[in-house]
């Protein structure tokens, strides 16, 4: 602009440029399978490439998106291809992202309910719905003293619940006093970090975090979870919470929540129980069983953003009893009152959470329920499922490979005869060819590749090519190290 003002981009150039972002998305979307999956940046890369200061005047609108293509993309690892086995998935899709974008464009806070009524009630609705879409008891309804909430991560999820756990414990005697140094948790070895992260946070700190001994399988042994705590009591600690997972990050394991939650009832312990990946599995009446005892939970999380076709950041977060989470969270400046909220009759979801602020996230979920139904959601996960159990076949009866855990659902962890210096070589080989992209985890001592199926397109082919490609690279290192 010659005159040096910048003006802001009218709804007429939105319209525009719009349209030019959501043709760039769905070209991204029909050649992201051609691209290698793995970013190959060094780092600093994509640092160095970009200009030292910000600009002085603003840029056209092309100028931007066109880098995006040239100094973007170059760094990044594409969560969106079907040939993305690594970790656990980051679905997208269609629906999610339109409901994304139409949530930004409301640019709506949702703190409270008056800041936004639909914000709360549509996320009160469809979190009520999920409920039953998974089998959840009704006691993590809002009809009755529970309810659920959307939270950015699994891991805020649990902290909330350690939070609320800590202060049913002290008679809410943390929040006003400070830290009690008696309270102890219980978790696996195999649960995710974000369950020690939250003992550091909210100020229990580590050496009270014990890690109850696993079996094999990744399980968490029940009965040694119930003898540490006997030890605790006798030594006059205060053993108050246990975070069990259904579907562990590194194998797939499952504890054994009937048992668990039996031992949490007997001893007044807040059982929280995190399914951030596998939880998706439960809209599928087959896989329910694998959550049986959730129902005794004091709170539970998963994560729509992991395996339901819904963008980061979206884990659904239930409690049994909303009175306790709110008191632990609540805290009312002047600034913030209000009639609905005085009047008792609304939610108001700041108080369910770590923030204040909060994005209106529900959109997108509802999007996705709406535009797949539950039998579509079904028929996704389900075929997942089968593709899982369709390679764990190929490893099983492989002369090569063995699985090195027990595949479940989606998720087979697997390994060449060869040992490990071989499997973590063919590891790096495989994800050098930019054709697929595996993780690692260790499992009883043993170097294991992880193969998780559940990104949002990926099918049959999509494996069957893996498969093809794990055992053609195999073949070549085990011929050079015998050349050697
Ligand atoms: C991925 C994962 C988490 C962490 O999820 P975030 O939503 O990224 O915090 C927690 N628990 C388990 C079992 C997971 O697999």
């Amino acid at each position: 602009m010659p005159d040096g003002k910048i003006f802001h981009m009218t709804p007429e150039e939105f319209r525009k440029r719009g349209h030019e972002v959501v043709d760039w998305i769905t070209e991204y979307q029909k050649r992201v399978e051609s691209l290698p999956v793995l970013s190959t940046a060094k780092p600093g890369q994509i640092r160095s490439s970009l200009p030292a200061n910000p600009p002085v005047q603003g840029e056209p609108f092309s100028t931007i998106l066109a880098d995006v293509e040239r100094l973007i993309m170059p760094g990044i690892t594409h969560w969106q291809s079907p040939n993305f086995f690594a970790y656990f998935p980051a679905n997208a899709s269609g629906p999610s992202i339109l409901g994304e974008l139409l949530s930004a464009g409301l640019g709506v806070q949702g703190m409270l309910w008056a800041t936004s009524p639909a914000c709360t009630e549509l996320e009160t609705h469809v979190l009520d719905w999920m409920a039953d879409m998974t089998g959840l008891p009704a006691r993590f309804k809002s009809g009755g003293a529970g309810g659920g909430v959307i939270q950015d991560s699994a891991s805020s999820a649990v902290l909330c619940a350690l939070l609320a756990a800590r202060e049913r414990a002290t008679g809410f005697q943390t929040n006003e006093a400070g830290c009690n140094r008696t309270l102890v948790a219980y978790t696996s070895p195999h649960a995710h970090s974000s369950v020690e992260k939250a003992v550091k946070v909210a100020g229990i700190g580590r050496q009270q975090l014990r890690f109850v001994e696993a079996d094999r399988t990744g399980a968490m042994r029940s009965e040694i979870l119930a003898q540490l705590i006997q030890v605790d009591r006798r030594d006059g600690l205060e053993p108050f919470f246990v975070s069990a997972t259904l579907g562990t990050t590194s194998s797939n394991g499952f504890d054994p929540l009937p048992q668990i939650a039996q031992i949490c009832r007997e001893d007044g312990l807040w059982l929280h129980v995190d399914g951030a990946m596998s939880g998706s599995a439960a809209v599928c009446p087959e896989f329910r069983h694998l959550q049986d005892g959730v129902e005794l939970a004091d709170s539970y999380a998963f994560n729509p953003h992991k395996w339901m076709f819904t963008n980061f950041d979206c884990d659904c977060f239930y409690v049994a009893d909303r009175a306790t989470l709110i008191k632990t969270l609540s805290v009312l400046p002047e600034y913030l009152r209000n009639q609905a909220s005085e009047s008792g009759a609304v939610i108001d979801y700041r108080d369910w959470q770590v923030p204040l602020g909060r994005r209106f996230r529900a959109l997108k979920l509802w999007f996705v329920i709406r535009h797949y139904g539950v039998e579509g959601l079904r028929h996704h996960i389900r075929r997942h499922v089968e593709l899982g159990q369709q390679f764990a076949g190929w490893v099983k009866s492989s002369a090569d490979f063995e699985l090195v855990a027990p595949a479940p659902l989606n998720l087979v962890c697997f390994a060449h005869h060869a040992g490990d210096e071989f499997n973590r070589q063919l590891l790096g080989s495989l994800n050098q060819t930019g054709k697929v992209y595996l993780t690692h985890t260790i499992l009883n001592g043993r170097f294991a590749l992880r193969f998780c199926v559940g990104q949002t397109n990926t099918e049959e082919i999509h494996v069957r090519n893996a498969w093809d490609l794990i055992q053609e690279t195999a073949g070549h290192q085990l011929r050079h190290s015998r050349e050697k």
